[in-house]
């Protein structure tokens, strides 16, 4: 049965970014045979607000819950920051979030030995890094209830927010960082800060019974600021990382940087049935938009994802991937990744390589 694909370009370069990924999408299906059908002329976050005044539009919505993958750009620009938070672009991407029930946010922090010297950090530290961090998306502090700023007695303000999991949603997050290990090299570590919140005693506690389910992986446990710390220090230590939603928010944004660039990086957000929403980790770069200057292979991993977690056809990811990589290999850059001995190119360009790389391997 034919896969529905629904395409949300969104805002400022998510339009750019799209256009590339669409092409690979359009090989998939005419020189691979892949069995998708692709949506599109739907809105999402500013272009949605602009339509119809609302960033989550009815039909978007429905459009959403209908298919097997959302796949989209980024939302947001400078047009509409003066908006009040209910109607801004961003609340497009929370409502979706919340709306297919998309718990876990799969982030992987890859780094090709082509852009090493991209990283920051030193080449021995970084060489070969290859990390996915599981984050809960709907629980934890940014969800917990009550929540808000309260007048003390005294008359001074106070603001509190509540850090709440069940253990159901702690055993869900679990099973997904489980599973993904088994389709890696079978090493979870759960991250938590148990020796002070007793929320994440729990998380621990559950994370421990759930892996009785799992014996062929490995699973250990870090406090988050030791977490923090080993990232910089020895991050080829980790494969999966499975943590809460705020620490993973923070952990995943400084496991993204070790490998240099913002415009290389595709993430998963998953629900109960293993449908996702797949978008690059940037957002709508408005400095850069309209100028073919932005990196698409971020939203072009984000295919090879697609093709991983809900099409089920991983031997298609790694090609998209490896196609990636060779284009990488020819010394291709978008701006954002260039050094003087490059070949610069634009979005267009660098898109229409990494589909005649695809092309070439089904030879
Ligand atoms: P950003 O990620 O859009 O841009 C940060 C910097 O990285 C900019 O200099 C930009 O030019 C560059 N950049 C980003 N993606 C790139 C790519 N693919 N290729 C080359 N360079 C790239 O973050 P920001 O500037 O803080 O936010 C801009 C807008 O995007 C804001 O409205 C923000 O709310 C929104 N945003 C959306 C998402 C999302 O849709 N998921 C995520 C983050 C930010």
């Amino acid at each position: 049965m034919s896969h529905k694909i629904l395409i949300l370009p969104g805002d400022g370069i998510g339009v750019e970014i799209m256009a590339e990924a669409e092409k690979v999408l359009d090989v998939l299906r005419g020189d691979f045979s892949l069995d998708i059908e692709t949506i599109r002329g739907y809105l999402v976050g500013g272009a949605a607000i602009d339509a119809s005044g609302n960033p989550l539009p009815e039909e978007t919505l429905q459009q959403a819950k209908a298919a097997d993958a959302v796949l989209l750009g980024a939302v947001g620009g400078p047009k509409w920051e003066g908006l009040p938070y209910a109607i801004r672009p961003e609340r497009g991407l929370l409502g979706l979030r919340s709306e297919l029930g998309l718990f876990a946010n799969l982030r992987p922090a890859v780094l090709y030995p082509q852009l090493l010297s991209a990283s920051t950090l030193r080449p021995e530290v970084v060489t070969g890094l290859d990390i996915l961090i599981v984050r809960e998306l709907t629980g934890g502090l940014y969800f917990g209830q009550p929540r808000g700023v309260r007048v003390l007695e005294n008359g001074e303000r106070q603001g509190f927010n509540t850090l709440v999991y069940s253990e159901s949603e702690i055993e869900r997050i679990g099973r997904v960082a489980f599973e993904t290990a088994r389709k890696r090299t079978k090493k979870v570590c759960s991250v938590d800060k148990a020796n002070v919140l007793e929320c994440t005693e729990l998380w621990r506690e559950v994370m421990n019974r759930v892996h009785q389910e799992y014996p062929d992986v490995a699973l250990s446990h870090m406090y988050v600021d030791n977490a923090a710390m080993q990232l910089v220090r020895y991050p080829l230590q980790f494969d999966v990382m499975v943590t809460e939603n705020m620490f993973g928010d923070i952990l995943s944004d400084a496991a993204a940087m070790l490998t240099g660039s913002i415009g290389m990086l595709p993430s998963a957000s998953l629900n109960a049935e293993g449908k996702g929403m797949y978008e690059p980790i940037h957002g709508s770069a408005p400095d850069i938009a309209g100028k073919d200057l932005a990196n698409p292979i971020a939203t072009i991993l984000s295919v090879a994802m697609m093709l991983r977690y809900t099409l089920n056809a991983p031997e298609l990811a790694t090609r998209v991937e490896k196609a990636v990589g060779s284009v990488l290999d020819a010394g291709l850059r978008t701006r954002d990744i260039y050094t003087d001995k490059d070949r610069l190119v634009g979005t267009a360009a660098m898109g229409d390589a990494i589909v005649a790389a695809l092309r070439h391997m089904n030879r």
